[in-house]
């Protein structure tokens, strides 16, 4: 079959004929239909990730059909159609126990770590797959892995209540679907801060009450203006711009909460007398868990949340690399690129 390896940072991934892998007996092998590109391949060509083994196939978000099963396999079977959970995780450790899986101690995520969907057949354990309502496209159902998934799981750190004003920094693959998926868990005012006009525009039409263009005004003064001078209750940062967090950790009310999602990779100054004096507090968010991408599964097939917008491009898996370049260099202005084989 094809699989787009990763051979190491900075070099384009290689699109190779490797062997189809072999169905253990908990394994489901998957006929990838859609694979989205995600920032975190970017990282990763980038070498933010050195634990990562080469060569190995990248891709963690995906929808296909099962193929074969293995002998113990009872949950699914050949001709399912199927959406991809990348975070594999141990099951019995501490994290795992208290359910919090996506910190387990011996965690891996497939498209890193483990083989991924960069391919024509993907091969994991049963537990890694969920079966994908007929009514969810493929395209659709790959992003739900990681892009619509992500900042689900950053609004229930948030602690989102009916009536909070929330601000989203940055609206890009992942962060615009918090736009939506904020109004679900009861937000009332809606800022959404960016840097592209296309991104703001896109996070109007999907239901932003105030857009802010922090290339053309300050932020903080603005959010502060939208919501009597208080700030916002829940503040999350979807963009890894130092700057960005700065303003998040400035732009939330006391007593508020500020998510990072984004990766920031320098160091960010906090004024801790102020932050302490108010009370806020700074969380974070990091993955997913399983039963969580089963609630976006469910929300997308009941038509509570439209992906229409969310896929801007489509490439085939020859095609990878392009399309990692349409996602780096914002080519035709990019939300979701996805890879169909
Ligand atoms: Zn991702
Ligand atoms: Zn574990």
């Amino acid at each position: 079959m094809k699989a787009a390896r990763f051979y190491g940072p900075n070099t384009p991934l290689r699109v190779e004929e490797v062997p189809i892998p072999e169905v253990g007996p908990k394994d489901v092998l998957v006929k990838v239909r859609a694979s989205g590109i995600c920032g975190s391949d970017l990282h990763a060509l980038h070498g933010a990730f050195p634990e990562m083994p080469v060569p190995v196939t990248m891709g963690h978000e995906c929808a296909g059909i099962v193929e074969e099963v293995g002998e113990e396999v009872t949950t699914l079977s050949e001709g399912d159609r199927v959406c991809m959970d990348y975070v594999v995780s141990c099951g019995y450790c501490e994290y795992c126990s208290r359910g919090n899986n996506n910190l387990c101690d011996s965690l891996l995520t497939v498209g890193f770590e483990l083989d991924g969907s960069f391919a024509e057949y993907v091969c994991l354990p049963e537990k890694q797959f969920l079966k994908l309502p007929k009514n969810i496209p493929f395209d659709e159902g790959a992003i739900l892995g990681c892009a619509v998934v992500t900042p689900y799981h950053a609004l229930r750190v948030a602690e989102v209540r009916a009536g909070d004003h929330v601000a989203i920094y940055g609206a890009g693959g992942v962060g615009i679907h918090a736009v939506q998926l904020a109004r679900i868990f009861g937000a009332s005012k809606l800022i959404v801060v960016e840097v592209s006009e296309y991104k703001l525009k896109t996070a109007s039409e999907l239901g932003a009450d105030e857009t802010v263009n922090a290339l053309e005004e300050d932020p903080v003064k603005r959010i502060k203006e939208e919501t009597s001078g208080k700030g916002c209750d829940v503040v999350l940062v979807f963009t890894g711009s130092r700057k960005a967090v700065e303003q998040a950790l400035r732009s939330v009310k006391k007593g508020g909460r500020v998510v990072l999602v984004g990766y920031c990779r320098e160091p960010v100054s906090l004024d801790a007398m102020e932050f302490m004096s108010n009370e806020i507090q700074l969380r974070s968010s990091i993955e997913h868990n399983r039963w969580e991408l089963a609630r976006v599964i469910e929300l997308r097939a009941l038509g509570k949340i439209d992906l229409s917008k969310s896929i801007t491009h489509r490439v085939s898996l020859d095609q990878v690399n392009r399309g990692l370049e349409i996602l780096e260099k914002k080519i035709g202005d990019p939300l979701r690129v996805v890879v169909t084989p």
